[in-house]
Formats: structure tokens, C-alpha cells, sequence
């Protein structure tokens, strides 16, 4: 029988590091990753026979859980009919209704194919509709791996911006300026310090890769208010918040609008799409329509599509979010009083279904903060956790995804698991 330790020998020979995504590798936790064989409900099962209660769901992708048996017969009737054909076809259509319908900010929108393409589209589409070039962006807030999104505040901010990986040049990297999340300051002094020549800020309205970390009172508001006066477009990247936090994701729930909105991981239940959108008249600039270039072979992908409006369906059924943010609060609860039960260090940080354990710290508000935290306990954390049955994200700057599939009693389960092992880790 090949196990996990065998394949991950194997795939670092023909894959660098072993892995498709650089998370995968386990390298902030340590150990070797597992190799998942198979998966259901809210459950992943290793290929070394072990099981596992899962809280990446595909890094918020399957809010539905793992295999849904709705999911997966509509996967299996689509295939049936074909898995692409580089032509347009009515679940494209009836997807890109359904998004509108949740999101009243995105009048028209294209379907592309991951997270990373939509953020950088749709910062070409504000350039080319401000005709300005700076990007302002949040440190600490991820928008997947274009090269101008690479980028990180140098010594301080509103100063040069340094690559944030080798091979993104210089230049381009200095045509994205740094802000820090919740801090409204940083923003004005960079639009004043740019004026005129800012074309777009784009930010996670609710923060999911410095683990997360939710908007202070006022700051998306004061974000909105400051980029519209300055002629600025505000990105909403709602990759992550996207259908989770409400049907209508962080615009919804904190009652804003932006001019364009990133979609992805839930709008594709699963499989690979993702979308951006916004006013008509700013979508319109993309070709065929306008002199905007933007395509992609598989974008609207069939079976992506059926997996994406299946997900949807599911989420709205009565109480689907209600069940989420039950689950969800009971999870941070426990954890939270297993924390203080036990005399340990930390914070829980929660919006909807999405969390963070924080480890050596009492609150996390920004990247300065959560840079703080204890990474060596989390590690600890992560492999008891999993000694234990339960897949918490292997980092401590990851957000943890609650899905319809985690029973109360899954729920529960985790709970105990955690307090097992904070009674018997030794600090
Ligand atoms: N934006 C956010 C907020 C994300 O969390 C991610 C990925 O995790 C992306 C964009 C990039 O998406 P993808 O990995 O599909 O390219």
C-alpha cells in the first residue's frame, strides 16, 4: 500500500516541493503533508486510512462540504454531456443571473477560471477605465499570485514597494502602493500623496490570509467614501467572503457597494472558476464589447458552472446560513473557552463561518498584531488537532471554513479534541 510519506517522496522528485500550491507543503507546521484519498461530507480521509473532520473545505471552497450528493449528480449528468466546448452555453448565462441576483453591485460580470485571474483583470479594467496606474493594496491581504499583487510595504508605508517574490520586477511592484488594513490613515496619506494618479484600491473587505481579521467600525465605509472622492475604483475581493458571509458576501452584510467585486472558491463549488463584475458601463470596456483584452480556453467551463449554481442552490435553501453561523459561533466558543479553561494564550477571530485561533496574543486587528502571534504553537496545535481527527488549515495565517456539512455533534467533537490537547500541551 503507498502511503503519504511514499507519494510525498515521490511527487517532490517530479513536483517542487510535492505540492500544486506552496500551503500544501506543511512547511509552516512541519511534518510531511497527508495524501488525501478521498473525501465526504465533512470528512477527508488520508490515504494512510485515517479520517480526519476538515476545516480547510478546499480553503473555503466547498461550503456544502465535501462530495454533496446534489453536486455530484449534476456533475456526473454534465459530464455526460460533454466537459468543454469553447462556445457559450445557458449555465453560463443562468450562473451570471444568480450571482447579479446576490449581488446588486455587479451589474455585468465574466466568468473566468481562478481567483488569481479575476483580481488581475480586474485591476486591468480599473487602470484602463481611470487611466491611471497605481494600485493601492493592504499588506496582509492576499489576491492570489499576479505579479503586481506580489508586493509588500517597504520600510513602512507610503514608501517604495518591494517584491514580495523574485521575478516580479521591481517596476512593477512600485506600481502597487501599501496600506495597512484598518488603519484609514495609510490610505490618506498615500491618495494624498498620489493624487490623481491612483486607479483602484482593492481589498479583502473581511481579511482571510493574515489569518482572519474583520474591518474595524468605519473602515470599509471611510475606504468607500475616500476612493470615490479621489475618482478611485474600490476592488472588493470577495474570493473568500463571497457567498459565505451572506448570500450577497461582506457587501451584503456590512451594506456597501463596490465598483468591481472578485469572486471565486464558492462560486465554483469546487471546481475551478471564479468571476469579477461590476457596473455595466465599467464592464463593458472588455473585449469583444471594448479594447479591454481579457479571454481564457476553459472560463464558464461547464462542469465548473454546474458545480458553482448546485452550490448555490444549496445555499439557498431556508436556514442554510443561519445552520453556517450556529455551527460556526458554537466552534469559536468552544475554542475560546477551552482556551481560557486551560490558561492559554490566545484569540478566536470570527466572522460567519470563517475563523482564526490565534496563538500567543489576546487580539488580533492587523497584520502587526497577527504577526505577533505564536507560530511555533500553532504548529503544535496543528498536529495535535490532527493526532486527534480534526484538519485545521496548516497555518496560523489561514482562515478555517465551517461548511454546511459539520454537524453539531462534528462540531463537538472538535471542541473536546481541542480541549484534550490544551489540558496536555506543556507551554
Ligand atoms: N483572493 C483571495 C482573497 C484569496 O484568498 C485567494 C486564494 O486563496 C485568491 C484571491 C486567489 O485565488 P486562486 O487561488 O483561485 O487563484
Amino acid at each position: 500500500m503507498t502511503n503519504s510519506a511514499e507519494l510525498y517522496t515521490r511527487a517532490c522528485k517530479s513536483i517542487p516541493g510535492g505540492v500544486n500550491s506552496p500551503v500544501r507543503a506543511w512547511r509552516a507546521v512541519g511534518g510531511a503533508p497527508r495524501f488525501i484519498a478521498r473525501a465526504e461530507g465533512c470528512k477527508v480521509y488520508d490515504v494512510d486510512g485515517r479520517a480526519y473532520i476538515d476545516f480547510v473545505n478546499s480553503w473555503g471552497a466547498l461550503v456544502a462540504g465535501h462530495a454533496h450528493p446534489r453536486v455530484v449528480a449534476r456533475l456526473q449528468e454534465a459530464a455526460s454531456r460533454g466537459t468543454t466546448y469553447g462556445a457559450p452555453t445557458e449555465n453560463e448565462v443562468k450562473l451570471a443571473e444568480e450571482i447579479r441576483r446576490r449581488f446588486p453591485s455587479v451589474e455585468k460580470l465574466r466568468l473566468v477560471s481562478s481567483g488569481t485571474e479575476a483580481t488581475m483583470s480586474a485591476l486591468r479594467l480599473a487602470r484602463a477605465w481611470t487611466r491611471r496606474d497605481l494600485i493601492v493594496k493592504f499588506d496582509g491581504c492576499y489576491h492570489g499570485h499576479a505579479d503586481g499583487l506580489l508586493v509588500r510595504a517597504g520600510s513602512g508605508v507610503a514608501t517604495l514597494s518591494l517584491p514580495d517574490s523574485p521575478g516580479v520586477p521591481p517596476a512593477v511592484a512600485q506600481q502597487t502602493l501599501v496600506a495597512k488594513f484598518n488603519d484609514i490613515g495609510s490610505v490618506e496619506e498615500l491618495l494624498a500623496r498620489h493624487r490623481g494618479r491612483i486607479a483602484a484600491a482593492i481589498v479583502e473587505p473581511v481579511c482571510g490570509n493574515m489569518g482572519v481579521v474583520p474591518p474595524r467600525n468605519g473602515f470599509l465605509e471611510k475606504l468607500r467614501a475616500l476612493t470615490q472622492a479621489e475618482g478611485a475604483l474600490l476592488i472588493f475581493d470577495e474570493v473568500i467572503t463571497g457567498f459565505r458571509l451572506a448570500r450577497g458576501g461582506a457587501q451584503e452584510l456590512y451594506g456597501l457597494s463596490a465598483d468591481l467585486t472578485c469572486l471565486g472558491k464558492i462560486a465554483g463549488g469546487g471546481l475551478p472558476l471564479a468571476a469579477f463584475g461590476g457596473r455595466a458601463e465599467l464592464m463593458d470596456l472588455l473585449a469583444p464589447e471594448g479594447p479591454v483584452y481579457q479571454a481564457g480556453t476553459l472560463s464558464g467551463n461547464p462542469l465548473a458552472v454546474t458545480a458553482g449554481l448546485a452550490t448555490l442552490e444549496i445555499l439557498a435553501e431556508p436556514g442554510a446560513y443561519e445552520r453556517l453561523e450556529q455551527s460556526a459561533r458554537r466552534l469559536a466558543d468552544g475554542l475560546a473557552e477551552a482556551l481560557a479553561r486551560r490558561r492559554l494564550r490566545g484569540a478566536v477571530n470570527r466572522v460567519g463561518s470563517m475563523l482564526t485561533l490565534f496563538f500567543g496574543v489576546e487580539r488580533v486587528e492587523d497584520i502587526d498584531q497577527a504577526r505577533k502571534a505564536d507560530t511555533a504553537m500553532f504548529a503544535r496545535f496543528f498536529h495535535g488537532m490532527l493526532d486527534r481527527g480534526v484538519y485545521f488549515p496548516p497555518s496560523q495565517f489561514e482562515a478555517a471554513f465551517v461548511s454546511l456539512a459539520h454537524a453539531p455533534r462534528d462540531i463537538e467533537e472538535t471542541v473536546a479534541a481541542f480541549d484534550d490537547w490544551a489540558g496536555r500541551v506543556t507551554i
